[in-house]
């Protein structure tokens, strides 16, 4: 099996999310974290790379992307796809235009698209104006993001000093009339030595005109939606044949931990509506575990029937997490969280949890660092955007799924064995 799509994410959850939409399409999806070391084994028809560049020193983001193309080249990917986040976010050196700079120069292509446009998530592009929901970027939140603050809401100006190249648009009047007329646009734009195009996109059916005219450029760049249509226009079209590998959902036995570390008002209603269900459980008291360390939950969990999926949870109300933060600073207290998670996730996995929940983007990054699972085949969707994946960890297979803090349903512990079940 060969790469069909190879694609490079600027961050984690940005991957997972893109592998997710890519995986609806019932084609296997790889995703990665980082970029492998060794030699490429068993590659899937898309292979998702998962970096951690959105904000690093522009040379460092590039050198990273490049080390990842570097990789998805041997898995027999021709075409290639640079994700990054449906806001744009990025400052006026980078990284999303240098990064694609840097792809294109590599692949010896003069011309790519930028389209970060989600419409199911409100975001949507017009005249090349992101929106956000129904106000301009730099009128929404974004506008006070900690490490990129979105001043503009227009994309070719947020990405005109971010590249050497000449930036053009393709709009929406355009992309209304279909792929062969935004066909026509790029090579009018290419005759004018435009090489960075934006599109307008609003609704789910322009990124499909824009996928089914771009799909078979070397780079395409924008959002996770955007590559949502390529899987069936791959396989409508042959470059993907039909019997190209399809997800596979490995039984695993019913032997279940859920470990809780997001304090996000989703995941407390997600803990409270589980706890009201009467499953065993045990509240982590961060303040405890500074004082005594984490044999006491070591032993709750030894003693635990792990087919009655018990939960271990530090999520707790705003004004706890704020009084223990004051007594062991903020760092301290999500560290000393994080890492108690991490090492039950590891004696659960030893003593035979096969489907391990995590909330919490940031636990779920200690705890699959924990568990060293550096690969996994995305599976079935709990919850828009938070597929279980499956992968290898201390000598077995496992399956896991990380919600970050506001996704899914109250229900999602329960709806997450239930999928599994079903699948
Ligand atoms: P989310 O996805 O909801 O943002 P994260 O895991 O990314 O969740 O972040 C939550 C942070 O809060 C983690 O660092 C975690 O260790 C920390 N934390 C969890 N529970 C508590 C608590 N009771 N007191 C203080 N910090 C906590």
């Amino acid at each position: 099996m060969t790469t069909v799509l190879g694609c490079i994410a600027d961050d984690f959850t940005g991957a997972t999310d893109l592998a997710g939409l890519l995986a609806r399409s019932g084609v296997r999806v790889s995703l990665r974290m980082g970029v492998p070391t060794g030699p490429v084994a068993d590659p899937a028809p898309f292979e998702v790379v998962a970096l951690k560049i959105r904000t690093n020193p522009v040379a460092d983001a590039t050198a990273q992307a490049l080390a990842a193309l570097d990789w998805l080249r041997q898995t027999g990917a021709q075409r290639f796809y640079w994700k990054y986040c449906s806001t744009f976010d990025s400052t006026a050196e980078g990284n999303i235009g240098p990064v694609a700079e840097a792809l294109m120069a590599a692949l010896g292509t003069d011309q790519t698209i930028y389209c970060p446009a989600f419409p199911e998530n409100g975001r949507a592009i017009f005249m090349g104006n992101l929106f956000v929901g129904q106000q301009p970027l730099a009128e929404s939140p974004m506008r006070n993001h900690p490490l990129t603050p979105m001043r503009d809401s227009n994309l070719m100006r947020l990405l005109a000093p971010q590249v050497q190249g000449a930036v053009g648009l393709i709009d929406r009047l355009t992309v209304a009339r279909g792929p062969e007329a935004i066909r026509a646009a790029m090579t009018r734009a290419a005759a004018d030595r435009q090489a960075h195009l934006v599109v307008d996109a609003v609704a789910n059916d322009d990124l499909s005109q824009i996928a089914t005219a771009c799909r078979d450029l070397p780079l395409m760049t924008g959002g996770s939606a955007l590559a949502m249509p390529l899987p069936g226009l791959y396989l409508a079209d042959g470059t993907l044949s039909a019997d190209a590998a399809r997800m596979v959902v490995p039984t695993l036995p019913a032997s279940r931990i859920i470990l809780s570390g997001s304090c996000s008002s989703m995941t407390n209603q997600q803990v409270a509506a589980y706890l009201a269900q009467g499953r065993p459980a045990y509240q982590l008291d961060p303040l405890a575990i500074a004082e005594n360390g984490i044999q006491p939950v070591l032993d709750w969990l030894a003693s635990q029937d792990l087919t009655r999926a018990p939960l271990i949870y530090a999520t707790a109300s705003p004004d706890s997490v704020r009084a223990v933060q004051d007594k062991l600073g903020v760092a301290a207290a999500g560290e000393l969280i994080e890492q108690t998670l991490a090492r039950c996730a590891v004696a659960a996995r030893d003593t035979g949890a096969r489907q391990i929940v995590v909330a919490g983007g940031e636990t779920s990054g200690a705890v699959t660092q924990a568990l060293e699972v550096d690969q996994m085949d995305i599976g079935p969707e709990i919850a828009p955007g938070v597929p279980w994946c499956f992968a290898q960890s201390g000598g077995s297979r496992i399956a896991l799924t990380l919600k970050s803090g506001n996704f899914g349903a109250p229900t999602f512990f329960t709806d997450a064995f239930t999928t599994l079940e079903a699948a």
